[in-house]
């Protein structure tokens, strides 16, 4: 699994950052970064799935 945040979409909330905060930090403006390059290990796949569900503007985009 790789995960990516389109910047466009992103509003700041950080309700991705509580649900799997390996993953999802914020940008000096609160946007959400994701902070693994590359694939993610396979025991952080469900918190990144329950990150991308909960996302209010539908801006993480999960690519397997
Ligand atoms: S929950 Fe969605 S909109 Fe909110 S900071 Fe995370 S990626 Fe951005």
């Amino acid at each position: 699994m790789k995960v990516r945040v389109e910047e466009g979409s992103c509003h700041g909330h950080q309700s991705c950052a509580i649900a799997a905060p390996e993953v999802f930090g914020a940008d000096d403006y609160g946007n959400a970064v994701v902070l693994i390059q590359g694939v993610i290990p396979t025991e952080l796949e469900a918190k990144v799935r329950r990150a991308e569900g909960n996302c209010p503007e539908r801006a993480i985009v999960i690519e397997d």
